[in-house]
């Protein structure tokens, strides 16, 4: 039996108890007698709930294993604090059928760390032309799709993709980007990009994408998610269409609710990342917009690359930062969400979307469980993913993970004076 001790639980009510956990499962909450064989994990101060689930991460695995792959990944996910995480089919082949779909189930459980979860392409090989694999895919346990890197822009093929991906039950997840209000911009466009003379991705790139597909689900009832939502335009599309009572939910990542394009005057590649960052009003709606709940939960985006890719002109840089280690405690210091709150945003509505048994913990819950102290602050330098590029490092955040478990074993407990 492992005992997490007096921490404060997030369950059906919430208080300081100990949690028991036995076979995979929560056994009891309560006043709980250690035994001599049981082990005990100090929670005192931190707060004890449902194991978080990530619903972006890119694990660059099959195809781009020098930046990550899954078992490093899994590493760094369970470092986070994550139980479940969902890998974008950006791969190399891309995720757009049942054969690779399955490989990338089966590194995961062979790793063990995390639940990992392929979401399938809409598209074959992502290409934007022809329908993907959707119903092998579906077979194979795929539940939600994506082109994520790129938008769907064909809205024929979107509408061809909701209907068949409605009628599975699927959710179709997009990348809000419309490729010509894009163009090659590098930078959110606005006051910082015209004084750096840099190229902009003006706000509205993103907003006409989800007002278009919007229209697309009133006609097809399909369950529909926007990714990493950025502009506050894009909220009040979100909220108006939620009003509706349609299908849409909403994750934003932990780097659009802290850092703005004032980030970019560095010119380092760390701030580079799609959609870009954005301004402080955008900051102050995404994190109003997170703590009323328009914006259903949180996503790393997890994008690792390696330190030779990053280290090139601001430009020429691959787009994205890492997420996985410093996601909770990121959150936490930009947002302060409170304990049920950030159980709710990081771990229950994005478990809820893909059909998890995910829940406040009770007795006779899946022992996926998250320990996070709120309170405890550190600088991140380190990592445990293969990849460093993340605009955190040297700053620092108040929160810390200092244990995750899945399925009852412990997959991974902060030692005090550790780095990462
Ligand atoms: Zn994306």
């Amino acid at each position: 039996m492992i005992v997490l001790k007096g921490g404060t639980v997030v369950g059906s009510e919430h208080r300081i108890a100990d949690v028991a956990v036995d076979a995979g499962r929560v056994v009891a909450i309560g006043s709980v007698d250690v035994g001599p064989h049981d082990q005990v994990i100090d929670c005192s101060g931190a707060w004890v709930g449902p194991g978080l689930v990530d619903l972006h991460v890119h694990l660059r695995e099959p195809g781009q294993e020098w930046k990550e792959d899954i078992a490093s990944g899994s590493k760094a996910a369970a470092a986070g604090g994550f139980t479940t995480v969902v890998a974008m089919p950006n791969t190399e082949p891309p995720i757009d059928s049942g054969q690779i779909a399955r490989y990338v189930f089966d590194r995961g459980a062979e790793t063990g760390l995390v639940r990992v979860i392929p979401s399938g392409a809409i598209s074959l090989g992502r290409a934007g032309a022809k329908l993907a694999h959707l119903d092998d895919l579906w077979a194979a346990g795929v539940r939600m799709f994506t082109d994520d890197g790129d938008s769907v822009a064909d809205s024929g093929l979107l509408r061809r993709a909701m209907d068949y991906i409605a009628e599975l039950g699927g959710i179709v997840a997009q990348h809000a980007e419309d490729p010509g209000l894009a163009g090659r911009g590098h930078m959110h466009e606005g006051a910082v990009s015209s004084r750096l003379g840099m190229i902009g991705l003006p706000s509205m790139a993103e907003t006409i994408i989800v007002e278009r597909d919007i229209r697309l689900i009133e006609l097809t009832g399909c369950r529909y998610h926007v990714q990493h939502v950025s502009a506050r335009q894009t909220l009040d599309v979100i909220r108006r269409a939620k009003e509706a009572g349609l299908p849409v939910t909403a994750e934003v990542a932990p780097h659009h609710l802290e850092f703005t394009d004032r980030l970019v005057e560095t010119m380092n590649p760390v701030a580079k990342m799609y959609p870009p960052l954005r301004t402080e009003a955008d900051v102050a709606a995404l994190r109003a917009g997170l703590e009323d709940g328009t914006i259903d939960c949180v996503a790393t985006d997890h994008a690792p690359h390696s330190a030779h890719e990053k280290d090139v002109p601001f430009e020429e840089a691959p787009r994205g930062v890492i997420g996985l280690e410093t996601a909770a405690a990121a959150v936490n210091t930009s947002v302060g969400l409170p304990a049920v709150t950030f159980f709710e945003r990081m771990s229950i509505a994005p478990g809820r979307l893909l059909g998890l048994e995910t829940g406040p913990l009770v007795v006779g819950s899946v022992a996926d469980i998250t320990v996070f102290d709120p309170n405890l602050s550190w600088t991140p330098g380190t990592f445990v993913s293969k990849s460093a590029n993340s605009p955190w490092i040297g700053t620092e955040i108040t929160g810390r993970v200092r244990a995750t478990l899945l399925g009852g074993q412990v997959t991974f407990e902060h030692k005090e004076g550790a780095s990462a």
